[in-house]
């Protein structure tokens, strides 16, 4: 039998169950968004698949949706996130060996993107919705972790540079397209699959790259598919573990366009070196560097002094890429905002039945079916480069796509953190990394001026382009006076050449408005395109997300965009 208290241990007992208290119950706050389908439970990226890919294999798009939503796919963004990859120059014993090492998180991140074709599957089985398959992809990989995205983009975009030199190519592409990953710090000869980046930006210019001062210096034979050594420095080079790089280097006939591996064939390093890694504000999950070339082996891709046509085509889908990567960047901002709001009372309703929060909500979910309407139209341009209006259609949609797009993000990414309020800015919420990822697809690939001047060279190269923008912007016409009246009013701006380098912007920018309302006329939900056209083609003054005119169907916007979780 036990011995009865004693008078001070019941006195601490009391004390206990003070401090064990209960103090509160977590109430009003929201399921974690996590175990989703990224696919499913989106209606707004359903249906351009279904239209832009009428054939689309919706099953295996529903099994990658599953993946990219699920608790442990989230969790690996984060942990690549907080885990920054470190550079090392040497190793113990004081050899060179320029290594980046990065979180196992980012590698299993990498191995999901390569695995799942993101950065293959246009080029090994081209046509029939390949383009819009992948883009889909991508749109919901990009959502989890957007950092990574950039190696699978270059290594993406590179193919069609690198067929410009066919020996070159055979060497490389079947490796390039293998759908694996190899992360391995070694020679790529003893890899069945690689990766690829690119250097072009040097410290005196980025957008001008004419002003690139490494020099290209021939071992033997000059000319297209020769070896030669360059010497200079790169000011960016972003995932410097790639096995190799298209590099500009001044040639003595001009700038050119050069493959340059990481690894000798011989199996030595091939002497560039890293001098730091960049400490960025966003993207942090992805190295970026400064190099030296001091002397590094490449081979000459494309003709002598042809350097820019030859990478831009690898360029132009760089750019592609950022449309997606941001046009998602608003799409989990939304999800994000709507699942918060949907859970979340305050006044003594839930916040996405209140008029106000409606308005916002609505609003930035148009703003990014709008840009997945327009981005997966451009992947279907790209689906069909043998018919010469989708040729003409890519080559204006991308850089008009890639300004307005990128630049409508940041915006977009602070409204949707502000509906979550104070947890919104925390770190153990997507908010804050999706903020700061928000401004980088704006400025690399091309800054939003040099967006807007390629849309006007296209139009003076080649006038074809603007009448095959606004032939197919023209197909909703007759469904929406206020679209009838936008489009008319821009074709008549266009007439006017004077000052256009200083109207550039606001040219472009209704470019991307008119296609927009254009395709969501045509093809997207009703409200949503009503909404767009009021807000967007007719404003009344209000410049920020929340001012779409009474009569807007605001809860059916909203509940299109929600995802049902919990
Ligand atoms: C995170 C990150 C990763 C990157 N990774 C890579 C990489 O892997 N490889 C690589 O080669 N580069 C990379 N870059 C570099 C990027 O592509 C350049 O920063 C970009 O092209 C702009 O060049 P710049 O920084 O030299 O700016 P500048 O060329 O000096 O431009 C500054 C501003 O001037 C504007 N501008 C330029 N010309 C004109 C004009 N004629 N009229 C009006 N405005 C003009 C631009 O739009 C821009 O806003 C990366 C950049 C970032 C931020």
């Amino acid at each position: 039998m036990n011995a009865p208290n004693t008078a001070s241990e019941n006195a601490s007992s009391d004390q206990n169950d003070r401090y064990l208290a209960t103090t509160h119950e977590v109430v009003n706050q929201p399921p974690a968004l996590e175990n989703y389908n990224l696919y499913e439970q989106d209606i707004a990226l359903q249906e351009a698949v279904r239209r832009e890919n009428p054939g689309a294999a919706e099953n295996d798009l529903g099994a990658f949706g599953a993946l990219a939503g699920s608790a442990a796919v989230i969790d690996l963004g984060f942990r690549a996130n907080q885990n920054k990859p470190d550079f090392n120059t040497h190793d113990r014993f004081g050899h060179r060996i320029d290594e980046v090492d990065f979180h196992p998180s980012y590698h299993e991140l990498m191995r999901i993107a390569l695995e799942n074709g993101l950065h293959s599957s246009p080029w090994a089985s081209p046509g029939k919705g390949a383009h819009v398959t992948r883009a889909a992809k991508y749109y919901m990989h990009s959502q989890v972790e957007a950092a990574h995205c950039c190696p699978v983009t270059m290594t993406f975009a590179a193919i069609p540079s690198i067929r410009k030199q066919p020996e070159l190519a055979s060497l490389w592409e079947s490796r390039v397209l293998a759908n694996s990953y190899d992360p391995r710090n070694v020679p790529d000869s003893e890899k069945t699959s690689v990766t690829i980046g690119m250097a072009m930006t040097e410290k005196q210019g980025g957008s001008d790259v004419r002003t690139n001062s490494t020099l290209a210096h021939a071992i033997g034979s000059k000319g297209p598919g020769q070896a030669y050594e360059l010497v200079g420095h790169k000011w960016f080079v972003s995932a410097p573990m790639g096995d190799a790089f298209l590099v500009l280097a001044q040639a003595p006939g001009g700038l050119s366009c050069f493959l340059m591996p990481r690894w000798r064939p011989d199996g030595s390093k091939n002497p560039w070196q890293i001098q730091r890694l960049k400490n960025k504000m966003g993207n942090v999950a992805n190295a970026s560097s400064e190099v030296e070339l001091r002397g590094a082996l490449a081979w000459m891709i494309g003709e002598e002094g042809r350097g820019v046509p030859t990478i831009i085509e690898m360029v132009a889908m760089t750019r592609f890429d950022c449309m997606i990567g941001s046009s998602a960047g608003m799409r989990q901002a939304v999800a994000q905002a709507t699942h918060h709001c949907r859970h979340r009372s305050a006044f003594g309703s839930r916040l996405s039945d209140q008029p106000l929060m409606q308005n916002v909500l609505a609003d930035l979910a148009l703003e990014n079916e709008a840009a997945l309407a327009y981005t997966l139209r451009v992947a279907r341009a790209l689906d069909n480069q043998d018919q010469e209006h989708e040729r003409l259609l890519a080559r204006l949609a991308t850089p008009v796509g890639k300004y307005w797009i990128c630049k409508r993000t940041p915006n977009h990414a602070y409204e949707a953190m502000e509906c979550i309020g104070g947890s919104g800015v925390m770190e153990d919420c997507i908010m804050p990394r999706l903020f700061r990822e928000s401004p980088i697809n704006a400025i690399w690939e091309g800054s939003g001026n040099v967006q807007c001047l390629d849309t006007l060279r296209a139009i003076q190269k080649q006038p074809e382009t603007l009448d095959a923008f606004f032939r197919e912007a023209a197909e909703a016409k007759g469904s929406d006076r206020r679209f009838d009246q936008f489009l008319g009013q821009l074709q008549n701006d266009f007439a006017n050449t004077d000052n256009i380098q200083y109207r550039a912007r606001n040219l472009v920018d209704r470019l991307a408005l008119a296609m927009q309302a254009s395709l969501l006329l045509r093809n997207g939900d009703k409200a949503v395109a009503d909404a767009f056209c009021a807000s967007r083609l007719q404003s009344n003054g209000g410049m920020n997300y929340g001012n779409l005119p009474a009569g807007t169907d605001a809860a059916a916007i909203i509940k299109r965009a929600t995802p049902v979780v919990g």
